[in-house]
């Protein structure tokens, strides 16, 4: 089993797979990423394999010069995996497909309102010199 990449909010790497607590799906162990250090909790996944899978599904530091923003067809294919936002009002990491995160504050007009594209972007790398 491959080791869980650093959280891309805290960068801790006191993260873990913990299985929910109430499983409802036989033959596989249900759960979430957890980061004990600023304590985000991802989605359910279906079992840890998968968890790991797109935890560490980042994309690979030699392409940070070729950092574009993601389409949205891109994002679409990246559920469970950690994207780098920015609207020009704020920017943060936020995770693809979760409810909690990018879904949601992509879909709010309060983050991006529809403006995908115009004013809103994210980035498989946090973009050179932005903090
Ligand atoms: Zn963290």
């Amino acid at each position: 089993m491959k080791e869980l990449k650093p959280c891309p909010f805290c960068g801790s790497d006191m993260v873990e797979f913990v299985p929910d607590e109430k499983q409802l799906i036989k033959n596989t162990t249900t759960g979430f990423i957890w980061c004990y250090c600023c304590d985000f909790t991802s989605d359910s996944f279906y079992n840890k394999k998968i968890a790991t899978r797109k935890w560490n599904r980042r994309a690979d530091p030699k392409n940070k010069l070729l950092n574009k923003p993601l389409t949205l067809k891109q994002l679409q294919q990246m559920d469970g995996a950690p994207v780098w936002i920015e609207n020009g009002m704020e920017s943060k990491w936020c995770i693809v497909g979760s409810s909690e995160w990018f879904i949601y504050g992509f879909t709010d007009p309060e983050i991006c309102g529809g403006k995908y594209g115009k004013t809103c972007f994210a980035y498989a790398h946090k973009p050179e010199g932005s903090d």
